[in-house]
């Protein structure tokens, strides 16, 4: 029996998605933010299935996010539960502040080489600063491999590395039940924004390159349209019974945007920041990271197309047509 807990978080997205898996070991996946609120609200909802944080005996994270491994120390800390993520996460969740500062020195290179004002750069970096005490740390005690499987007596379940909406994000798949735990790779109401962020080796890149989030969220998504699932559960939202429809949906969506894209940069030349403003207006302001992501992630799509390319003008990036 898999249970839903819904937690809440400070953040737009609302709340999470964190699943207790009642079978040997007691699992919990996903933790919810670091917060005394997200904390009370897990210890109640687990209370309504008759458990305890001293109970669970395995805790899985499905992604770097900080509203799925926010509380992961603190619950691991409380119950000696081990703690169970993709291998490439071991270092992110051994120092998760550290690794989100360097994720933020590659997001202000990249605003301010796509046009970006300073001022903007500077305001969005004291934001995500203040966002990190949501984030956690732990040791990984047992790290999992993108192919191998992760044992209950009453089930097996198949680890996936696919990432795109984060580099590490990571299907947990029952092919006896047809179902898939997903984190945020897919979620019903909501399309997984691919946010840039350094890659972590294996499918999501060789650290150190430049990330193509889109295109290997794309990817990704194609993988999981094959596979014959009857129920996601995601982190966010209700789970998805269609998820073909689903995946076709959010592939037609973003071949919209690249079009529309490719046809703002054909009227003349642009920087993301120029593509974002023609888009979505102010919110490329208040959002700057966000929506530099989804351009640069449609632009990278066209420029492997071949219908698009970059040209530095005065340090600035700009796209031009072919
Ligand atoms: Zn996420």
């Amino acid at each position: 029996m898999i249970h839903r807990l819904s937690i809440p978080t400070p953040f737009m997205v609302g709340r999470v998605n964190c699943y207790l898996i009642d079978d040997d070991p007691l699992t919990l996946v996903d933790c919810g933010p670091n917060s005394g609120k997200a904390l009370d609200e897990l210890e109640r909802a687990l209370g309504g299935h008759g458990r305890r944080i001293e109970d669970l005996e395995r805790i899985v994270i499905t992604h770097q996010h900080l509203d799925h491994l926010g509380l992961v120390g603190i619950l691991a800390d409380r119950s000696g539960a081990e703690v169970c993520a993709l291998d490439l996460l071991v270092p992110v969740m051994a120092e998760f502040a550290a690794h989100a500062e360097r994720d933020d020195e590659l997001a202000e290179r990249l605003m301010l080489r796509h046009g970006i004002p300073h001022d903007v750069v500077t305001a969005l970096r004291a934001v995500s600063r203040s966002f990190r005490g949501w984030g956690g740390s732990a040791p990984v005690d047992h790290p999992l491999p993108d192919g191998s499987t992760l044992d209950f007596a009453g089930r097996t379940l198949e680890v996936r590395h696919r990432p795109g909406h984060s580099p590490s994000d990571t299907l947990f798949w029952d092919p006896g039940r047809a179902l898939l735990i997903g984190g945020d790779h897919l979620i019903k109401h909501i399309s997984s924004n691919p946010l840039i962020s350094r890659p972590l080796g294996g499918r999501s890149g060789e650290p150190g390159s430049r990330p193509r989030m889109l295109m290997m969220y794309l990817e990704s998504l194609r993988d999981t349209r094959e596979l014959p699932v009857e129920t996601v559960l995601s982190g966010h939202g209700e789970p998805i019974t269609d998820h073909v429809a689903l995946i076709d949906e959010r592939l037609a969506q973003h071949e919209r945007r690249a079009a529309k894209i490719a046809g703002l940069i054909r009227d003349r030349p642009k920087s993301a920041y120029e593509l974002a403003q023609a888009l979505w207006g102010n919110v490329a302001v208040t959002q700057a990271f966000l929506t530099l992501s989804e351009v640069l992630g449609h632009t990278d799509l066209l420029i492997d197309r071949g219908e698009v390319r970059e040209q530095e003008v005065g340090g600035v990036i700009r796209f031009e047509a072919t």
